[in-house]
């Protein structure tokens, strides 16, 4: 049913997930008023290797007067660059693969624009083709390449995604790499209405863009279309209400992801943004609704008045 494509198995190597592969800007394309799709271009990103889906990668900014001269090239590049005084310390953030094409060496990331308040938006507003950039992403030779995907449905019936603009280009490829006869719904919050994005889903996903109202907080269409579009497709629940563990999204990441490939029918729901939006939903889901945990993923991917650390 659902299965999503597996991740190819070659004769791969025992290197480390994920390593950094140099590259630069080749084309910036504003795809609505809230997103900015940039193309990287370089030859090493023929190494470049990813199934799609939300692939999670690592956006290593430049820094104004030293670029890149700083950051460790080795292995251990993270535990080295941890130790470096902070003004030589690359900005780090973590951003998904909307698509790659090993062929033409190139990879797009959708970034989701908020002004200059973050290196990396910052960065994505000013971006020119030809500025250099430095991705930490999956090795092609690698056995472990496939790190960084959550979007592990196994054989369900039916699939609930949902998300803010952040989640947008997951949410997007998570779609395409769907089965023609793919049943749920998917849930995308965004700044405008201008920024509902085209998207390929089969005919039995039904694909709503949720724009905010001016000024509105982060989650304030996404929360209550989720607990009614739940309310619609889990008539039949796959357990009783659950205790839902507190966590501070002030102070701790929530991840909240299972293995899910055993499931065999039934949901699978993938929801991540904001992470006080996505915790009222997975207090609503799991401690109120009475979904199965092991078939929801909810993933803060980041903190509305906190900075990623990186
Ligand atoms: C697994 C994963 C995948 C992600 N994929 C994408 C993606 O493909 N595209 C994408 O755009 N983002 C994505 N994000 C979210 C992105 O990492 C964060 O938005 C990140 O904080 C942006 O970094 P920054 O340097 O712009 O801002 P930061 O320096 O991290 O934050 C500065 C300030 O901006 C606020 N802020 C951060 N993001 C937003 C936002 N979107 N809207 C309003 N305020 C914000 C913060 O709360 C903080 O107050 C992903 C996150 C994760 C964990």
């Amino acid at each position: 049913m659902l299965t999503s494509p597996a991740v190819a198995t070659r004769a791969l190597d025992d290197r480390p997930a994920f390593r950094a592969f140099r590259a630069s800007v080749g084309a910036v394309r504003r795809l609505s008023p809230g997103f900015l799709r940039v193309t990287f271009t370089g030859e090493e990103l023929a190494g470049f290797g990813t199934a799609g889906l939300d692939q999670r990668v690592k956006v290593v900014l430049p820094l104004p007067e030293t670029g890149y001269d700083a950051f460790p090239a080795g292995e251990d590049w993270y535990g080295e660059w941890r130790l470096l005084p902070e003004r030589l310390r690359n900005p780090i953030r973590t951003y998904t693969i909307r698509a790659v094409r090993q062929e033409l060496r190139e990879v797009d990331i959708d970034f989701a624009l908020h002004g200059d308040g973050g290196p990396a938006s910052r960065w994505a507003r000013h971006a020119r083709v030809g500025d250099p950039m430095l991705l930490v992403g999956p090795d092609d030779l690698s056995t472990g390449r496939a790190l960084g995907i959550d979007w592990r449905p196994g054989d369900v019936d039916t699939v609930l995604l949902a998300g803010d603009e952040t989640a947008a280009p997951a949410i997007c490829a998570i779609l395409e790499s769907l089965p023609a006869e793919a049943r749920g719904c998917a849930l995308i919050e965004v700044p405008t209405p201008e920024d509902a994005l085209a998207v390929e889903a089969p005919a039995g996903v039904d694909v709503r863009w949720l724009p905010r109202a001016a000024g509105a907080a982060h989650g304030s269409r996404l929360v209550p279309s989720v607990r009614d579009a739940a309310a619609r497709i889990m008539i039949s629940r796959s357990g009783g209400a659950a205790v839902v563990a507190d966590v501070d999204v002030d102070r701790e990441l929530l991840w909240d992801v299972p293995e899910g490939r055993s499931l065999d029918g039934g949901i699978y729901a993938w929801l991540a943004g904001e992470a006080s939006a996505i915790k009222a939903l997975r207090r609503y889901l799991v401690g109120e609704a009475g979904l199965d945990r092991r078939r929801v993923a909810f993933m803060g991917y980041w903190r509305l008045g906190r900075a990623e650390l990186g």
